[in-house]
């Protein structure tokens, strides 16, 4: 046993309001810069959609990696020595394109100052950040399902969804929606580290922290091909690669990243847990993909188990790190409580950033009637979110941990409902 700490963040679905704060202030910390115009170390997509990049989930497995569909060819811009730019797309077709993202824009407020005179009032326009030239109409953005509405059906046969979601796309009784915050999974096996030819991403061994050395990186982007997530960015002007740094500085002065201290719905909990770095060739190589979310659960260890207390002290964890291991929410609700699941476990690389389910998707069924306190959930189309969409994303189409989670989740609404408060007790408790 090998014993190491990571950080880790758990976020409760079930209470994002799809406010984007988080994604405008991981912008303003970190990349409100040229170059990076295009890129949200944090985004948040409306699901399902097909999310930003473009269709990010739509792994090619008989490839090895993500596959454009669609493209007019455009590029992000390149910089440096033609020839070694010339390298870099011939050994590495398979990279997401300007198009992919959007095309960052910006306003031009001074015409509000200096438009000539109309009957109209003046207004903003767009123009490109990367060209600079005015744009008559924006066709894409970084969350552009909540926006496009009506023309879900049409996007899912431009796109190639999985049958599930072509099958809720396809009938409107059958649509509903939630949101996915996202950010870089800091995951324990990153295709990013062992995709990079230069070796300038590692993982920091004191926390888990994936980074990108500034220094060693040459810009082949073999890391965004690598990573299953699409979460790293090239930025085309200073022509290296960079990702969410879980907000290092702040984590190291004691500070929650940014994202979950400024976050409206309070849905994001940070932790620290402890895990065996032995196990992790046996939990990413399990032949049957379902059997992936228990193997990442079997790599954890029990922050309170002396045997596991001893052997992380021989290997150098720090005293604080234990402490903040046993008081882990991360721990509670990921590994005790098994209400949180990690994203896409199918992708093999133990991802880092775990999702409690929204219990929304249950709560039509219970205002029904359909569901009590320990009755079974009903079929799945009964449902407002199928259960089986929720387990597609979160444990690889198994639905039985998902439906157990749910049903958890609904028992603490039911038992804190009951609670009295201020002398007042709810009756109607669900
Ligand atoms: Fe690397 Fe991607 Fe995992 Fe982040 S999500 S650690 S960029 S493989
Ligand atoms: Fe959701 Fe919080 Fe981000 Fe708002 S700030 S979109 S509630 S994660």
């Amino acid at each position: 046993m090998r014993v190491r700490a990571q950080i880790g963040m758990v976020l409760n679905l079930d209470k994002c309001i799809g406010c984007h704060t988080c994604s405008i202030t991981c912008k303003n910390v970190w990349t409100s810069r040229e170059g990076v115009e295009y890129a949200w170390f944090n985004n948040v997509e409306t699901k399902p959609g097909i999310g930003y990049p473009k269709e990010w989930e739509n792994q090619s497995r008989w490839n090895g990696g993500w596959r454009r569909t669609r493209s007019t060819g455009k590029l992000i811009p390149r910089i440096g020595n033609k020839w070694r730019v010339l390298a870099q797309v011939f050994a590495n077709p398979d990279l997401p394109q300007i198009e992919d993202y959007y095309e960052p824009f910006n306003f031009d407020y001074q015409r509000l100052h200096n438009a000539p005179e109309s009957k109209a009032q003046p207004t903003a326009k767009p123009y490109s950040a990367l060209t600079g030239k005015p744009m008559d109409k924006i066709e894409w953005g970084p969350n552009w399902e909540e926006i496009l509405g009506g023309e879900f059906e049409k996007r899912a046969k431009d796109y190639n969804f999985r049958n599930m979601e072509k099958e809720i796309y396809g009938q409107f009784e059958n649509t509903f929606m939630m949101y996915l915050p996202r950010l870089c999974e800091h995951c324990l096996n990153p295709t990013c580290v062992a995709s990079c030819p230069s070796g300038a991403i590692y993982k920091r061994e004191e926390d888990g922290i994936v980074l990108i050395d500034q220094d060693k990186c040459r810009g082949w982007r073999m890391c965004i091909s690598g990573c299953p997530y699409k979460k790293i960015y090239y930025n085309w002007q200073s022509g290296k690669s960079e990702k969410c740094i879980f907000c290092y500085p702040r984590i190291e002065a004691g500070q929650p990243t940014i994202c979950s201290e400024t976050c409206v719905g309070r849905i994001r909990y940070l932790g620290v847990v402890l895990y065996d770095a032995d196990r992790i060739k046996h939990a990413a190589s399990q032949a049957n993909e379902q059997d992936l979310y228990q193997a990442q659960l079997d790599i954890f260890l029990d922050p309170n188990d002396p045997a596991v207390i001893a052997q992380a002290r021989r290997d150098g964890v720090p005293e604080s790190w234990l402490e903040a291991a046993r008081q882990s929410p991360v721990y509670k609700m990921a590994i005790d409580w098994k209400v949180a699941f990690p994203l896409h476990p199918e992708y093999r690389t133990l991802p880092m950033v775990w999702y409690i389910p929204p219990l929304s998707s249950i709560s039509a069924a219970v205002d029904q009637g359909q569901i009590g306190f320990d009755g079974a959930i009903p079929d799945v189309k009964s449902l407002r979110i199928p259960i089986q969409y929720l387990a597609n994303l979160l444990t690889a189409g198994d639905t039985a941990p998902v439906q157990h989670a749910l049903e958890r989740m609904l028992a603490m609404r039911i038992y804190k409902r009951s609670q009295t408060v201020d002398g007042v007790t709810r009756t109607d408790v669900l």
